[in-house]
Parts: C-alpha cells; sequence; structure tokens
C-alpha cells in the first residue's frame, strides 16, 4: 500500500530533497505535507514554516483569486494545473514560479498532490520587458502615423494659401495696393508655416542640451512679447506687471521668447474678443515667474492631465479653432531644458492662467 510513510522513505525522500526544482507534496485540503530543499530556497521560509502553512498562502494577493479557480478546477474537475503566477518570498519581495501539480493515488479514497515549483522570474521579467517596448514602439508608430497626418494637413493650409496668392500676384493687372495686401497675407501664411516647422523641430529633438544659459532680464523678454502681440492684435485689452526688482534668471532668450509668444497666442485665441489678457513677473523663492492670465473659458478638469502633451486639443478647441497641439509641448520641452517648471491652472474668477518659472539668477543678492 501507497502511504505517506512509502513516500518519505529514504530513497525517495533523497530524489525529492535533491530536485534541481521545488518539489511540494499537499494533502488535499491543502497543508504542505513535504517540502524540498529547493522549495525553501525559493521561498526563503524554514521547512517548519512552511509545514504550517497552506497552498495558496505564498501567493501574490492579485493571484489568488484566479488561482483558487484554477486550484478547484484542479481537484474537483480533474482539469490541468500548469500555471504560471507569483509568490511573495518570506522577505516580501516577489517571485514568478510555474507550477505544475500532478495527483498522487494513494489506496481507497485518499490521494495527496505533488507539485514542482520552478523560479522562472528572469524569463517573465524580460518578456514583460519586450511586450512593454513593443507596446512602446507600437505607440510610438501610432504616434508618428497621426503626427504625419495632422502635420500633412497643417503645412498643406498654409503651403495652398501662399501659393494660390503668389499666383494672384504673379498675374498682371492686380493694383499696387492689391499686391501690398496680397503680399502681407503671403507673409503671414509663411510665418505660420515657419512656426510650425519650428514646433516640430523643438518636439523632434529628443534629449537634446539647452545652449549656454545667459543673464536674462526676462521682464524685458515678456514687454517685448507684448508689444509684438500688440502689432498683430492692436485692439487686445493687455498689461505687463512686473513684481519683482530683480527678474534675472539663467536662460536662452530666443526659447523664452517663443515660450511667451505661445502662451499668449493661445490666451488670445482661446478668450474673447474683449477680454483682458495680463502678463504678471514675480519672485517666488528662489525663482523668477511669469504668468499668462487671460478671461477665457478655462481649461476643464479632464483636460488638466494631458494640456501639455503634444498633439492634445480639448474638444471645444478641435471644434472651434486650428491647431497641432503643439504649442503647450513645445512651452514645456524649452522650458524643462532650461531647468524651470510649467503649469497652467483655471483661475478663480474664470479664465486660465499658464505659467513659467526660471531658477533666479542672483539669489538674495
Ligand atoms: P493648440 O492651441 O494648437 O491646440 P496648444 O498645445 O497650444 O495647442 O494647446 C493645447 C490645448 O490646450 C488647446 O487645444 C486648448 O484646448 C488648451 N489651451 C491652451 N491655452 C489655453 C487657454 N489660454 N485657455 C483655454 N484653453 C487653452
Amino acid at each position: 500500500m501507497l502511504t505517506l510513510e512509502s513516500l518519505t522513505a529514504p530513497a525517495f525522500r533523497g530524489f525529492f530533497e535533491n530536485l534541481g526544482v521545488g518539489g511540494v507534496q499537499i494533502s488535499t485540503d491543502g497543508r504542505f505535507l513535504q517540502v524540498n530543499r529547493r522549495f525553501i530556497e525559493l521561498t526563503g521560509y524554514p521547512r517548519e514554516e512552511l509545514l504550517q502553512m497552506r497552498v495558496g498562502d505564498l501567493d501574490h494577493p492579485d493571484d489568488r483569486e484566479p488561482d483558487r479557480e484554477r486550484w478547484d478546477a484542479f481537484l474537483t474537475a480533474d482539469a490541468e494545473y500548469d500555471v504560471e503566477k507569483r509568490y511573495v518570498r518570506r522577505d516580501g519581495s516577489t517571485i514568478w514560479v510555474h507550477v505544475t501539480a500532478a495527483r498522487i493515488p494513494m489506496n481507497g479514497e485518499q490521494v495527496t498532490i505533488a507539485k514542482t515549483v520552478e523560479d522562472v522570474t528572469e524569463r517573465v521579467l524580460a518578456t514583460h520587458t519586450l511586450r512593454e517596448r513593443e507596446q512602446r514602439l507600437r505607440e510610438a508608430l501610432a504616434v508618428k502615423e497621426e503626427f504625419l497626418g495632422m502635420v500633412s494637413h497643417e503645412l498643406r493650409t498654409p503651403l495652398t494659401v501662399i501659393l494660390g496668392l503668389a499666383n494672384v500676384v504673379a498675374k498682371n493687372g492686380s493694383s499696387r495696393a492689391q499686391v501690398q495686401r496680397t503680399v502681407l497675407e503671403i507673409r503671414e501664411s509663411a510665418e505660420h508655416l515657419a512656426s510650425l516647422l519650428e514646433s516640430m523641430l523643438v518636439l523632434a529633438r529628443v534629449g537634446e542640451e539647452a545652449p549656454e544659459l545667459e543673464p536674462i532680464l526676462i521682464d524685458r523678454v515678456a514687454h517685448r512679447a507684448v508689444d509684438r502681440h500688440r502689432e498683430v492684435f492692436p485692439n487686445r485689452k493687455i498689461s505687463v506687471k512686473v513684481r519683482t526688482s530683480t527678474p534675472l534668471v539663467d536662460g536662452h532668450e530666443p526659447w523664452i521668447a517663443q515660450v511667451i509668444a505661445n502662451m499668449l497666442g493661445n490666451a488670445e485665441k482661446y478668450s474673447p474678443d474683449n477680454g483682458r489678457i495680463s502678463v504678471i513677473v514675480d519672485r517666488e523663492g528662489t525663482d523668477v515667474c511669469v504668468r499668462v492670465l487671460d478671461e477665457g473659458r478655462g481649461i476643464a478638469e479632464e483636460d488638466m492631465p494631458h494640456i501639455f502633451e503634444a498633439f492634445y486639443r480639448a474638444a471645444h478647441a478641435v471644434k472651434d479653432s486650428g491647431g497641432l497641439g503643439l504649442g503647450l509641448a513645445v512651452c514645456k520641452r524649452l522650458i524643462d531644458l532650461q531647468g524651470g517648471e510649467v503649469w497652467a491652472q483655471a483661475r478663480e474668477a474664470g479664465g486660465a492662467e499658464f505659467g513659467f518659472s526660471l531658477p533666479a539668477l542672483d539669489a538674495e543678492d
């Protein structure tokens, strides 16, 4: 008769104890009856503790429920048990194991169960890493495709305008005043095209270092950006307030100018004609902050986490205005490269605040 004793007979014990994989013998009610050396190594528990434990105690909490179902199916429906799951070791670390189970028939009704347990952590983690890489690659490809689709559309629009208008000017018969007007329109479209290209180039320069940073009087950059904005939008109520006496930062002037211009451009685009735009330069601790405030529609809660992502546009923006969703991503990239931070928040009184901070140069002197 095959008994527990025969399973623990010296010849079998030696073989079982020295198996290269973890081995356990379990009663049908789930208690460990025998555990071998490799299993002890795998789990980090001493033999005496394991013999007080039950099958499932080692399972990772997230794997417990699915495993209980498979185990019940194995016990009651004669299903195969061949699974990969996680064990939590005694020291709290997690390992991946490949576990198979087989019944050991005993005389009469009773059976015990033998399990082999193999540490497959390395393989599983390698597979996960591969899968994650594959997923990232797929996402990058999807982004690239989306990018190409949008880019070709966005670039073609001003290009078509430029070509059409140039053809008009090329034909004789236009008055001098007409030619002048058309040339101005051509210039506007060409500028739009140039700024689109510039945005794309900024975002395509992955991991690039900032050029040598220099002391920049940020209030001067803000004033210039606002002057430029006034030239293009003369009817807009717009003001600059400088609340710090030392608005000097370490930065790259053309980049700071571009960030302020992008934020002003958005304030213009996303607020009503009679709304006021304010630019505030202020000191906060060791930083100089620039805030662009508007009285527009503000930012919806659900848009907030995505607003600085490339290509992200709120639903209202897609519906009401043109744009690629690159302006704020460019701001973030340029400010990141200068060691600063960008933010966006809804204003209590309505409207949006977009801002950035850069480390002040002088600290306290
Ligand atoms: P674009 O303006 O081309 O859509 P941006 O990256 O500049 O791209 O802006 C991303 C999105 O952030 C916009 O589509 C818009 O939904 C939102 N947004 C940006 N600026 C403002 C603002 N001042 N007020 C409200 N929403 C804004």
